[in-house]
């Protein structure tokens, strides 16, 4: 993935790359989650990073090496980010390449995604199921709490579901593992393959 670059030392809000997601987010979600959850991430975070000696880093960066509410903020502002940016409403189909990555790791791609949902819907509490490269070019589904991201384990993320309520509530209310089952109808897996 391409390093995000503050200007003039603040970081961009996100603009979603569609309108709309059909059935698998509604407008309603996207509207609190984007306008209102996403906003006051990025707007806690350029408060926070003034006098924080990471100023003028990347994003990525800045979540390497912050702690406690600039990491939070960062974390979160980086994991919406990648969210947001992998889903299409007319999504392009997983490639060759990707395809056989998943194949020769979890031996489908349908034993990935069994997987995926899984650590999904089992971790407790908030946070985020992830798809990463490792340093060994090996392709591994972690679940991280709260703000984490797989890059302060030294991995490589790609594809993330965001298993925090405020996701997934308006929708789903507590059907967490439905959810998460909808997102792949909306998965651009071209958006993914670029972050390789
Ligand atoms: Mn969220």
């Amino acid at each position: 993935m391409k390093d995000i670059i503050p200007v003039n030392g603040q970081f961009a809000m996100m603009e979603l790359p569609y309108e709309n997601l059909g059935q698998a987010i509604s407008q309603n979600t996207l509207s609190f989650h984007h306008g209102k959850h996403l906003k006051a991430y990025v707007d806690n975070l350029n408060k926070a990073l003034p006098g924080s000696g990471l100023e003028g880093m990347s994003l990525q960066m800045v979540v390497r090496k912050a702690q406690g509410g600039l990491f939070n903020n960062a974390g979160q502002v980086l994991n919406h980010t990648m969210y947001f940016e992998q889903f299409s409403p007319s999504p392009k189909a997983m490639g060759a390449k990707m395809e056989s990555l998943l194949v020769r790791d979890f031996g489908s791609v349908e034993a990935f995604k069994k997987e995926f949902e899984q650590k999904g819907a089992t971790l407790f509490g908030s946070g985020w199921v992830w798809l990463s490269m490792d340093k060994d070019g090996k392709l591994v589904v972690t679940q991280q709490r709260n703000a984490e991201n797989p890059v302060t384990e030294g991995l490589c993320p790609l594809m993330t579901f965001d298993v925090w309520e405020h996701a997934y509530y308006l929708d789903y209310q507590n059907r967490r593992a439905d959810y998460l089952a909808a997102l792949w109808q909306v998965v651009d897996w071209q958006v993914v393959e670029s972050r390789l």
